[in-house]
């Protein structure tokens, strides 16, 4: 059955884009977010605000859709395991249940092999007391984190009961590593071995959040081929469909390790719609809608900057050149260290 009207979970600036390149493919797009003030409002063409438990707004919800994904992985289970019963939902539930939590996520991937930092769990304080070989380290909870959000650094364990840890939450600690860059794997998976796989992408954070992406990223061909081989078996291996970004971290003497999971369209691949025929998003909805497949090609290297807080004022107000590309998104209210828009560079 061919899709004509896409749900999509979450409305930030993830689910502006995808309903842009929805329509682009003429699919609908129908939201829905616990936000109402979300910004995808400006760009699908219907908007749902309830609650993920609401049922009679998530049956509403499912009425006017043929598919189901998302745009961020933190959707409650339950809420995703119902959705699947009465509708397709790609990714499948299985997938977040494994990503929601940074526990589950790094058991999985050093399953496969695949290396990570050196990390515990963390339920109580002696947990932290007992793995003093982490510190310095940083201390993650295990669920709804995002940029750096729910992290603490432990440079030390001195003074530890003064920072009053709130133990009704799970965490994990991780070991810092000495970083020399930052970089992403952003793919897509049509099915078993049926993949398109976008160039390295080197990311710049500051204060745990990203500023600066871009392509080619300036990494030896050793760990390009390294990052895309645990890439692609990451989404096999989680018989994902769709997009899916793998970050990961290089240290100092070039070793490889992956720092987590997207199991979705993601910020660092943001460039992808200018500096590609296929950006992450049309590839997502091609994915997970059962559309053409296109052939996948680089037309220029690309960075993009994210623009926080109140610096979209500015922005706002700027003339740019033909290489550069605005996107705003519009989103209500300013606050610091949030994600207001950002800038993609071509460069020709
Ligand atoms: P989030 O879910 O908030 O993106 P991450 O675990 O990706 O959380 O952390 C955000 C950023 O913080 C990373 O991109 C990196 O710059 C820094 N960071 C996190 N963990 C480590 C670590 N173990 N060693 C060094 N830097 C880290
Ligand atoms: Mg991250």
């Amino acid at each position: 059955m061919a899709i004509t009207s896409l749900g999509i979970l979450g409305g930030g600036q993830l689910g502006s884009l995808l309903s842009s390149a929805a329509k682009k493919l003429n699919i609908e797009s129908v939201i829905y977010t616990n936000d109402k003030d979300s910004p995808a409002k400006n760009y699908s063409d219907q908007f749902i605000y309830g609650k993920f438990d609401d049922e009679n707004k998530i049956n509403e919800f499912l009425d006017k859709v043929d598919l189901v994904t998302f745009e961020f992985e933190n959707i409650p289970i339950n809420t995703l395991n119902y959705l699947s019963k009465k509708k397709d939902v790609k990714p499948k539930p299985e997938v977040n249940k494994i990503v929601q939590n940074r526990l589950s996520e790094k058991i999985f991937i050093n399953s496969n092999k695949i290396k990570t930092t050196d990390y515990c769990e963390v339920k109580e304080l002696s947990n932290l007391l007992n793995n003093e070989k982490l510190i310095p380290g940083i201390l993650k909870t295990c669920t709804m984190g995002y940029d750096g959000k729910g992290q603490i650094r432990l440079n030390n364990l001195n003074n530890i009961q003064n920072l009053k840890i709130d133990f009704t939450k799970n965490y994990i600690l991780e070991k810092i590593i000495d970083l020399k860059k930052e970089i992403s794997i952003v793919l897509t998976r049509f099915g078993k071995d049926d993949f398109q796989i976008y160039e390295p992408i080197e990311n710049i954070h500051k204060n745990q959040i990203l500023r600066y992406s871009k392509i080619p990223a300036n990494i030896n061909d050793e760990i390009k081929s390294q990052a895309k081989t645990w890439a692609s078996l990451i989404a096999e291996k989680l018989d994902h469909i769709g997009t899916l970004c793998v970050e990961f971290f290089i240290d100092k003497n070039n070793n490889l390790y992956v720092n987590e999971i997207a199991p979705r369209v993601h910020n660092s691949g943001h460039l992808t719609i200018n500096a590609y025929n296929v950006s992450q998003f049309e590839n997502h909805i091609r994915a997970v809608c059962g559309l053409e497949k296109l052939k996948l090609k680089k037309i220029n290297d690309a960075e993009m900057t994210n623009i926080i807080g109140k610096d979209i004022l500015e922005y706002r107000n700027k003339i740019f050149s033909k290489n550069e590309f605005f996107f705003d998104y519009l989103k209500k209210e300013v606050k610091e260290n949030r994600k207001m828009g950002h800038l993609t560079k071509i460069k020709y």
